[in-house]
């Protein structure tokens, strides 16, 4: 850093222009820019700077050998990041400077006066995109990283979506209401996050896993369309792809249909990927849990790869070929050519890994049984340059729904094989935008460490009507009122039509073995409430930080949140979590016990 830069104050100069703003059209103007230094090339009589802003790049010429020596000097002392201000006049570039590249390219500033208005150490790493730069570096100087061109982009579409979700659901009667962060504990499968009471010691607030609770209550308040763009905190595990505080999209609605709700959502996406520069056009498929597991593996369905189909009714009942009752499935990926010894091996060995046997020689099935397969090739619909392949499962049938667990890891093997082929047949391009709506899941899902049924949305979701009378004699069968948003295998959203009645409530905590005083002592004020004229509702959330991900066209949710935590949960910039001092311990009567 050059010793002892004079700063200037910024008096009462005001910007005429941002730095992205300037074309040839202004050529003449007298103009002032603010930002930061992002480049400087000393010619020796003359050094060029490109100033920075949100909007863009400008260049600045500053002359030796003219009346604005003073400026020039000035730009001597200029380094990195250094934030001025300057003023100039606006002047077309002789066409061999013309920088295609940048839209203010065919002009330049020709410094007349510059103020400095700050300096800036050297940057920990340049303020470019095509530099690898170390994450925990990226997070510990945040502020630094969301210079950085991509960030800026990442964020600014951020916004953007945001505020189309607001045109779009306030062009639909939807109303923002606030629902309260220090609050009791929802139940959204997660841990909670707890904060003490000062006033009653002992006691906790949980910060919302979400505002499930409260956008009823606004239902049977009266307030019919809800939304809220909000924070929920969830204590569980971290994966690449999870954060402690994220953001949702939050919608609840009175008397509708499970179509009413998609009615709004499938607009809103299209908003949302047009302000992205996309097209997709609604409606979306639609399929049961059923449907999408015989077809798919999953709930979360990849539609960019097609079905793969149960060919069980085609082969022989044989042991020792696949496990009798249980789903035989064929696999097709298109386009794939021949696969080569060590592909048909390794799709083998993940097959193996998850229970499965699979016959990865089609040609000698094709030999040994040409009937069946010609069967099998007319319901795959494969053809000769497409990868046919067939899996069953050998052993004992597993699980509480054994189909399912033989579906569920043919559906992986299925999106392995997609991704193994992928540099063949580009299948899984990520602008290739496919939405889906999985609905009517199971109602409960078994909780192997609980050893009971626990609810595989939450407890405040309808069951089918039809179901009502199996919630306590076969919760395995009871199917939900619920629906899920999916796009290209990854779940956006998930939501249901809610239970309105305190009966069937009651009915439902009983299945989930609450006991009556538990559920009264846990929901007590919701059971109540539902006893006040509840009307029929329903809702969804989505899942803002995957959605801008994906739009974005990241990998991490780190890199659409402008201060996000780390992989572990710390966030390096501020340096928490971290101790706090024994005083304020002692207000909230906590003692901690220290690890040794
Ligand atoms: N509260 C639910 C969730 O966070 C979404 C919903 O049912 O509306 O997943």
């Amino acid at each position: 850093m050059p010793e002892q830069v004079p700063l200037d104050f910024l008096g009462d100069l005001r910007r005429t222009h941002t730095c992205g703003q300037l074309r040839l059209a202004d050529t003449g103007q007298r103009v002032i820019l603010m930002g930061w230094v992002h480049r400087r090339r000393d010619l020796g009589g003359v050094i060029f700077i490109h100033l920075r802003d949100r909007e863009g790049v400008s260049q600045l010429v500053f002359h030796a050998d003219d009346a604005f020596a003073e400026a020039h000097d000035k730009a001597d002392l200029l380094r990195s990041e250094y934030v001025i201000a300057v003023e100039g006049l606006v002047k077309v570039r002789t066409p061999e400077t013309i920088n295609p590249n940048l839209p203010t390219g065919e002009v330049e500033v020709v410094a007349e006066k510059v103020w400095i208005l700050n300096e800036s150490r050297t940057p920990p790493f340049p303020m470019e995109d095509n530099v690898d730069v170390n994450e925990d570096a990226r997070l510990k100087y945040r502020y630094m990283d969301l210079r950085r061109p991509r960030m800026q982009k990442n964020i600014i579409l951020r916004a953007k979506i945001s505020l189309a979700i607001r045109e779009v659901l306030d062009a639909q009667g939807f109303l923002e209401i606030e629902t309260p962060f220090l609050t009791k504990s929802t139940p959204e499968g997660a841990r909670d996050f707890l904060v003490p009471s000062r006033m009653y010691p002992g006691d906790f607030y949980a910060l919302p896993q979400s505002p499930q609770i409260f956008k009823q209550l606004l239902m049977i308040s009266g307030f019919d369309k809800y939304f809220q763009i909000v924070r929920c905190f969830r204590d569980e595990d971290l994966r690449a792809d999870r954060q402690y505080e994220f953001t949702q999209i939050d919608r609840e609605m009175s008397f509708p249909q499970q179509e009413t709700i998609f009615s709004v959502i499938e607009p809103l996406l299209e908003r949302v990927c047009a302000v992205a520069g996309f097209t997709v056009t609604a409606p979306f498929p639609r399929m049961t849990y059923k449907q999408a597991m015989r077809s798919y593996g999953t709930d979360k369905p990849d539609l960019r790869i097609p079905p793969f189909h149960c060919v069980e009714d085609l082969f022989p009942e044989d042991p020792n070929f696949a496990t009798p009752g249980l789903p035989l499935v064929a696999i097709v990926i298109p386009n794939t050519g021949a696969p080569t010894r060590k592909e048909r091996d390794d799709l083998k060995a993940f097959g193996q890994e998850r229970g499965l046997r699979v016959f990865d020689d089609a040609k000698r099935l094709e030999r040994d049984a040409p009937e069946v397969m010609a069967q099998v090739r007319a319901r795959t619909g494969a053809g000769e340059n497409d990868l046919l392949f067939l899996c069953g499962w050998l052993g004992e049938p597993k699980g509480h729904r054994p189909e399912e667990t033989v579906l569920l890891a043919a559906g992986q093997l299925r999106l392995f094989a997609a991704q193994k082929f992928n540099d063949r047949n580009n299948l899984l391009n990520p602008t290739d935008f496919r939405f889906a709506w999985v609905v009517d899941f199971p109602m409960f899902e078994w909780n192997d460490e609980a050893e009971r049924w626990v609810a595989a949305h939450h407890p405040f979701t309808s069951v089918h009507d039809e179901d009502i009378d199996k919630l306590t004699t076969d919760p395995a069968r009871c199917r939900a009122k619920s629906y899920d948003i999916v796009l290209n295998g990854t779940e956006l959203g998930s939501g249901s039509i809610r239970i309105h009645r305190r009966d069937i409530q009651s009915a439902v905590f009983q299945s989930l073995g609450l006991s009556t005083e538990e559920a009264e002592e846990k929901f007590g004020f919701l059971l109540e409430a539902l006893e006040y004229g509840a009307p029929p509702h329903g809702g969804i959330a989505l899942g803002l930080d995957r959605i801008v991900m994906i739009l974005a066209g990241e990998k991490s949710l780190r890199d659409v949140i402008p201060f996000p935590k780390t992989a572990k949960g710390t966030d390096l910039m501020c340096d928490a979590p971290s101790s706090v001092p024994d005083k304020n311990l002692r207000e909230l009567n906590i003692q901690v016990r220290r690890k040794q």
